[in-house]
């Protein structure tokens, strides 16, 4: 995730792109640049850490009258935060600026640029363009693109074209704003709102070519595109949340582009992992570390990790961990994971994990955060910035990321159908998380019943005993409805005398072995009159002991609860809605705890 600006009119550039960038480093920030055309040559200015150090930079760089320009706010994903790898890269006749990830940039640049100076997979795009460029842009853009496996959205300008800035884009998001004499490119609506209302949004496949005159869309044989003009009709603060009511809600919408970023960064055509610097094999326990969700993900992650690699895992509560007298070998690995990076429990089991000489693996989500820093490696969450309190899209991908981790450490323990039926997996995600995110209707129907209860008890098997938790943790946390989750034979350990007629019952039921145990537990809890919502796949007919039924696709059982997860956080969401919570900060959180 990153932040992109364009301009082409007649208004000094360069403040534009500063002003723009500033509005979008919520997108990232660890380093930022902006190219300007500046006497009919390009001129790159860019630098390590945020807008506000760019800004310096610019200001010192005394550039007269410059009308057109790309800009950027890196939050890196290939290479680290640098002056090096900051944006925009040029190659040849090419500038360009990039939000996303090339995916098979390794392979690219052994053909097109075996010599980058950056460890960038944008210089590798950069690259590719100007090999393909002899004088025809859109046909060098076209024939580039195809070539591209992966994510983007591609703000690019040539040496000899001096009056015209190209973009074009894949999953990853780009508006083009146009106003008087003046056209914009941004990465979402709120870096041009103080200049115009009036946008387009390109599809797939669609060149936007920018002039100061207006915009034209070009298909792959330069046929013109015609576009509906959109206005925003939202205020400042309603645009940082892209018109969402609430940051949730927003971040509840980005998980296919997130989910897909984090799987493309990692997993190649059939590699997983294969760029990263660390030894997956592990002889000894794994431990996870985690706080709040990220323990849950931990715990899906144990499933994930025993039922494939079968290496023994033990998920730690990070403030209990060094309390405990943890048991710890040399061959023992120990994973922690922290959206932010900077969970004081879970750094302190990390420094615990390092004084006993255990390797050490953070998955996190900001870069450069002290997890980062302090883990002998990390693997990143490409969720970009959480605002909402509650974690949505920063737990899936946590997920997302163990079950790749669990499919790398199995290896050569997974048959080839095995492996490739993963693969498949992973790749169908993106797609059925958008799927899901149409269960908004049904949500907002199923929250009424919902919304009065005292009580609301989560239940399941296997890992959905696992997502229960989460569920649970989501329900009550935005909505301060009571719930509590359960592993579904234990009900009758206990908790049954708690049901009692209409109390609510969500039971997932995604692992179809261990399905009819989870039925009979439904029927015990029927016959005190619950009232049952079973979430599972749609060809399961579990109407005769229950009351709804959210369905998901019939898919892989490893990813299943992930499309689960994203109903139920819908749900969560309109169940709070209906109770009118103060749904992006309940009472008494914060989002990053840095205390213990
Ligand atoms: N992959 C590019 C980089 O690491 C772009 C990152 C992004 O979209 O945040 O520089």
């Amino acid at each position: 995730m990153c932040g992109i600006i364009g301009y082409i009119g007649e208004r000094q550039a360069p403040d534009i792109l500063i002003d723009g960038l500033q509005k979008l480093e919520y997108r990232g920030y660890d380093s930022a640049g902006i190219a300007v055309f500046d006497h009919n040559s390009i001129k790159v200015i860019k630098t390590e850490g945020k807008v506000s150090a760019l800004a310096k930079k610019k200001a010192a760089a005394d550039l007269q009258e410059v009308h057109c320009g790309i800009g950027h706010t890196r939050w890196a994903t290939h290479g680290e935060p640098s002056d090096i790898n900051a944006h925009p890269h040029s190659v040849g006749r090419v500038t360009l600026v990039h939000n996303g990830i090339i995916e098979n940039y390794a392979e690219l640049g052994e053909r097109y640029h075996p010599s980058p100076l950056s460890r960038t997979d944008t210089e590798i795009a950069a690259a590719v363009i100007n090999a393909c460029y002899h004088g025809d842009a859109v046909s060098a853009i076209f024939e580039a693109v195809n070539m591209f496996h992966g994510a983007y959205a591609l703000c690019i300008m040539f040496e000899d074209q001096p009056d015209t800035v190209y973009a074009i884009r894949k999953s990853s998001p780009l508006i083009v704003a146009v106003g008087e004499n003046e056209t914009f490119l941004a990465s979402d609506i709120p870096a041009i709102l103080s200049h115009t209302k009036d946008y387009y949004l390109p599809e797939k496949g669609e060149l936007a070519i920018l002039t100061k005159q207006g915009v034209r869309f070009v298909g792959a044989t330069g046929e013109s595109i015609e576009k509906e003009l959109k206005t925003a009709d939202w205020d400042e603060s309603a645009a940082r949340k892209n018109g969402y009511d609430h940051y949730m809600l927003k971040e509840i919408f980005e998980q296919p582009a997130v989910i897909e970023q984090t799987i493309l960064r990692y997993k190649n055509d059939f590699t997983i992992f294969e760029n990263e610097d660390f030894d997956f094999e592990v002889k000894g326990n794994i431990h996870i570390v985690a706080c709040g969700s990220a323990y849950h993900a931990g715990l899906m992650g144990k499933y994930a990790i025993e039922k494939l690699a079968r290496v023994p895992v033990l998920v730690h509560i990070a403030s209990e961990f060094r309390y405990d007298n943890p048991i710890l070998h040399k061959d023992d690995l120990v994973i922690a994971i922290s959206q932010s990076g900077e969970t004081a429990d879970t750094l302190a089991a990390v420094r615990l994990a390092k004084e006993h000489n255990v390797r050490t693996l953070g998955i996190v989500n900001v870069r450069g955060s002290s997890l980062s820093r302090l883990a002998d490696h990390t693997l990143y969450t490409l969720a970009g910035p959480e605002i909402a309190v509650a974690t949505t899209k920063a737990y899936l991908c946590q997920v997302c990321l163990l079950q790749l981790l669990a499919v790398r450490m199995a290896g050569k323990g997974l048959t080839m159908q095995e492996y490739k039926d993963m693969m498949v997996a992973f790749e169908a995600l993106p797609a059925q998380i958008e799927q899901a995110l149409s269960f908004c209707d049904d949500a907002k129907a199923l929250a009424e019943k919902f919304k009065n209860a005292e009580h609301i008890f989560f239940m399941g098997r296997g890992q959905d005993s696992c997502l229960a938790m989460e569920a649970s943790l989501k329900l009550k946390e935005i909505s301060y409805i009571h719930s509590e989750a359960y592993a579904a034979g234990e009900l009758k350990h206990g908790t049954i005398s708690l049901i009692t007629e209409n109390t609510p019952i969500i039971s997932i039921m995604t692992d179809r072995n261990r399905l009819p145990k989870t039925a009979s537990n439904l029927k015990e809890t029927g016959a005190r009159g619950a009232l049952i919502t079973a979430v599972t796949y749609s060809d399961v007919r579990a109407d005769a002991y229950t009351d709804e039924q959210i369905s998901i696709p019939v898919m892989n059982e490893m990813t299943a609860p992930l499309i689960a997860a994203v109903k139920l956080q819908l749900l969560a969401y309109y169940v709070a809605l209906s109770k009118g919570c103060d749904i992006d900060q309940p009472r008494n959180l914060a989002k990053s705890v840095t205390v213990e």
